[in-house]
């Protein structure tokens, strides 16, 4: 760990700078080459604190930030992989993108369509940028803010990060559209700031986004939330940046609003909250008298051990977070590389659960973001001589589904509800009719706003 007594300055490394890596000679040059050719299929961006701070350079590559921050070639079809070797190697520059983009076909870049079922409207106008899917939260993803001070390997927003995707497609700058819907919306009581990162945007930038609702105060709000990976990837963000103290007064002013302030941040490995600047940063953040909820997926070669997860959730107790949610990775990107089955994360959740403290325990998981809802895996069992797993929904589409417990078929391979089947022979869970219905009437709205 360093310390050093001038101001510490955001770098990020990426695919053009990457040979600047001082610790690249801890890394075979075969390696190195492999890693070169990686950056053409997957997003690469890394801080300095990142490299500095977090990643055990002695135990590269298995190192777990490592794996965390830097996109590994045997993240990439093997067959692929050696093809994209011998045409870079022979300079065939033509069949070398032919097969990353055959690659980034494989990794399905636009997993079950959701963005577009939870777009909001405002009278007849597309409120793209924001997502409402269950009633109390609005989700608003801030132009300024999709992209993040280091990219996670697993990230499920890597197509934009690629270029895959135009950056912004979701993303809006209006700041004057979220307290007018949000007026008109009297189920809403928390607006969740999301991205990317939104905390990467300039303090100013962000009291544009915040104004507005400080000044208006729409009655039923109740919660402001922001999501983030600042905290992990570069802490300095809350301490030390030029604007570090106008984003800790515009904390201030959120609370002093009267509005419960939470920052969801993003954990993935107790490591990252093991540093000197992001103690200091959780205090300060915390001095605002915001609260700090944490959140990460479970993630192969991460974090896929009880012992990071029970670490992780003691050292976030102790600096006075609350640990939230573990959530199941999402279906996209080098799905293979990372996915844990439903049956072991649901093991190596319990047994990190079991050894910590009941202040622990405000953690949830393993969860899905699915399309209905959030569904839980909340164990295994025996009913009526058939092995089963539990499923509950902890957030639905439809409220009546939440807290309601469902079974499937036991399938220890299983990584996601789409691979399960209902237990009992049943055809269907007892939600799907419904979610069809829910979903065809969310599309014939939005055409009829289209013929208006
Ligand atoms: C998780 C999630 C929320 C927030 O849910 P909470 O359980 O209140 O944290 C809101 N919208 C979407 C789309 C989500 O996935
Ligand atoms: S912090 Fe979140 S949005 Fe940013 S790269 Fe990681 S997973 Fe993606």
């Amino acid at each position: 760990m360093k310390t050093s007594s001038t101001r510490p300055r955001y770098r990020p490394y990426t695919p053009d700078n990457f040979h600047t890596l001082p610790q690249l000679d801890k890394i075979s040059p075969k390696r190195i080459e492999d890693m070169k050719l990686t950056f053409r299929v997957l997003p690469f961006r890394v801080s300095n604190y990142v490299v500095d701070e977090l990643i055990d350079w002695d135990r590269v590559p298995e190192d777990p930030v490592f794996q965390l921050t830097f996109p590994q070639p045997e993240m990439i079809p093997r067959v692929d992989f050696c093809r994209l070797r011998t045409f870079v190697r022979a300079g065939n520059e033509r069949a070398a993108s032919d097969i990353v983009r055959r690659i980034h076909r494989g990794m399905n870049p636009h997993p079950a369509g959701q963005m577009d079922l939870n777009v909001p409207f405002l009278g007849s106008e597309v409120l793209t940028g924001m997502q409402h899917k269950y009633d109390e939260t609005v989700l608003f993803f801030p132009t300024q803010g999709q992209t993040c001070h280091s990219y996670c390997t697993y990230c499920f927003r890597w197509p934009q990060f690629v270029g895959l995707d135009t950056a912004f497609r979701f993303a809006c700058s209006d700041e004057t559209l979220l307290p007018r819907y949000i007026t008109e919306h009297p189920e809403v009581t928390d607006v969740l700031f999301t991205g990317g990162d939104p905390l990467v945007m300039h303090a100013k930038l962000l009291r544009k986004y915040l104004s507005p609702l400080l000044e208006k105060k729409p009655g039923n709000l109740h919660s402001i939330r922001f999501g983030t990976k600042s905290l992990a990837y570069w802490p300095y963000r809350f301490t030390e940046d030029k604007d570090a103290d106008d984003i800790i007064r515009l904390f201030e002013e959120i609370t002093e609003a009267g509005y419960h302030l939470s920052v969801m941040a993003h954990f993935s490995h107790d490591r990252e909250l093991s540093t000197p600047a992001v103690e200091k940063a959780m205090a300060r953040i915390r001095s605002t008298g915001a609260q700090i909820r944490c959140q990460a997926p479970l993630i192969r070669h991460v974090n896929d051990d009880p012992g990071v997860w029970s670490a992780m959730w003691k050292r976030q107790v102790a600096l006075g977070a609350v640990p939230y949610y573990m959530f199941m990775e999402r279906d996209t990107g080098p799905r293979g590389y990372f996915n844990v089955p439903l049956v072991e994360a649901h093991r190596i959740f319990t047994e990190a659960y079991r050894n910590v403290s009941g202040l622990c325990r405000t953690v949830r998981g393993p969860s899905m973001s699915a399309g209905p809802g959030k569904i839980l895996m909340d164990g295994v069992a025996e009913v009526g001589g058939e092995q089963v797993i539990l499923l509950k929904f902890i957030q639905a589409r439809n409220p009546d589904w939440v807290n309601r417990i469902f079974f499937a078929a036991h399938n220890p391979k299983a990584h996601w509800i789409d691979d399960l089947k209902p237990a009992f022979g049943k055809q269907q869970f007892f939600y799907e009719a419904e979610y069809i219905r829910i979903q065809e009437n969310i599309r014939r709205r939005r055409e009829g706003f289209a013929a208006a």
